[in-house]
C-alpha cells in the first residue's frame, strides 16, 4: 500500500460510519469498518461484504468493536457505559470482542480496534488490575488470529494511555490516534499527545473538533466539526504524523449519521483537503 492512502470509517449495519457506496463513489481506497451486529457476523455476511469491497477496489484496514448499551450522550454516561471498563459487562464484552476478532479474520483483516473506556486512574485499584487481565486474555485471542488491536484515543491522557499499554505487556497492542477526541474529551493538546504516543500509532482518524468553553477531562464535550474547520490544525497534524514515521491510511471519520447528505459532502471535502496536504507534505 502507498503511503497515507485516504480512508473512511464505514459501517456494515451498525455504528456511525458511512455506507460502502459513499467510499466507492468518492474513490476512497481504504475503509475501517464498525463491526456488524452479532447476527450479521457470519461467514456469508463477510464474503458478501468482501465481494463488494473487491468490486470497488477497497481494502478493509481495521474493524472496530462496539457494544449494546454504550452511550456517548454526555461524558459521564460515556465513562459509565463504554468499552471494557464497566465491570458488570466486562467479561461478556471481552467475549464479544473475541467474536469480532474472529469475524475480522473472515474479512482477511489483521487489525481490530476499540474504545476500551475510561481506564481507571489508580493503577493499583482492583478495577485497573482486572482490566489489565481481561485485556491480556483478549489480546492473546486476537494474536491467535494473527491480529493486533488498536486502542482509540481520547478517553485517557496520552500519559495514562502509555502507562496502560505498558502495564498490559503484550506485543500486539497499539494505538488508533484520533486528534479530535483529545479535544472533544478535553484530554490534552492533540499534537503534543501525538508526539508522545507516536511510536505506538498504527492507524489514525482524521477528524476535527472545537474545544469546549471549559476543556476539562470529564466535563462538557467539545464539538465535532468538518475537517479543517476545527482546532486540530490539519497541516500540523499531518506534518506531525510524518515526523513520528506514520505511513498508514488517513481514515476520515465524520460522526453525523443523522445527516447522511451532509456526512457525504463533508467526507468529499475532507478527502480533497487531505489529498492536497499529502501532496504538499510527502
Ligand atoms: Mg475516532
Amino acid at each position: 500500500m502507498s503511503t497515507w492512502p485516504i480512508g473512511v470509517f464505514a459501517s456494515v449495519d451498525a455504528g456511525l460510519g458511512v455506507h460502502l457506496d459513499v467510499a466507492k463513489e468518492l474513490g476512497i481506497p481504504t475503509v475501517q469498518v464498525h463491526s456488524p451486529h452479532a447476527g450479521t457476523r457470519t461467514k456469508s455476511a463477510a464474503d458478501k461484504f468482501l465481494a463488494s469491497c473487491h468490486a470497488a477496489g477497497i481494502t478493509v484496514t481495521c474493524v472496530f468493536g462496539g457494544f449494546e448499551g454504550e452511550s456517548y450522550a454526555d461524558i459521564e454516561i460515556t465513562a459509565r457505559t463504554v468499552g471494557l471498563v464497566p465491570e458488570a459487562t466486562r467479561a461478556a464484552r471481552a467475549d464479544e470482542m473475541k467474536q469480532i476478532s474472529d469475524f475480522t479474520k473472515l474479512l482477511g483483516c489483521d487489525t481490530v480496534g476499540m474504545h476500551i473506556g475510561f481506564v481507571p486512574s489508580d493503577r493499583s485499584s482492583s478495577s485497573y488490575r482486572g482490566l489489565i487481565e481481561t485485556t491480556r486474555d483478549l489480546l492473546d485471542h486476537v494474536s491467535k488470529n494473527g491480529q493486533k488491536m488498536h486502542l482509540e484515543t481520547g478517553q485517557e491522557t496520552a500519559e495514562h494511555l502509555l502507562e496502560f499499554i505498558h502495564d498490559v505487556e503484550r506485543p500486539n497492542l497499539f494505538i488508533n490516534f484520533d486528534p479530535a477526541n483529545m479535544i472533544l474529551y478535553g484530554t490534552g493538546n492533540p499534537i503534543e499527545a501525538l508526539k508522545k504516543v507516536g511510536h505506538l500509532v498504527r492507524s489514525v482518524h482524521c477528524k476535527d473538533a472545537k474545544w469546549a468553553a471549559e476543556p476539562v477531562r470529564g466535563k462538557e464535550w467539545g464539538s465535532e466539526v468538518a475537517l479543517g474547520e476545527g482546532d486540530v490544525g490539519m497541516e500540523t497534524y499531518l506534518r506531525t504524523l510524518k515526523a513520528v514515521g506514520y505511513t498508514g491510511p488517513l481514515t476520515i471519520e465524520r460522526e453525523i449519521a443523522h445527516d447522511r447528505e451532509r456526512q457525504r459532502r463533508d467526507i468529499g471535502t475532507a478527502a480533497a483537503l487531505l489529498t492536497k496536504l499529502r501532496t504538499e507534505i510527502l
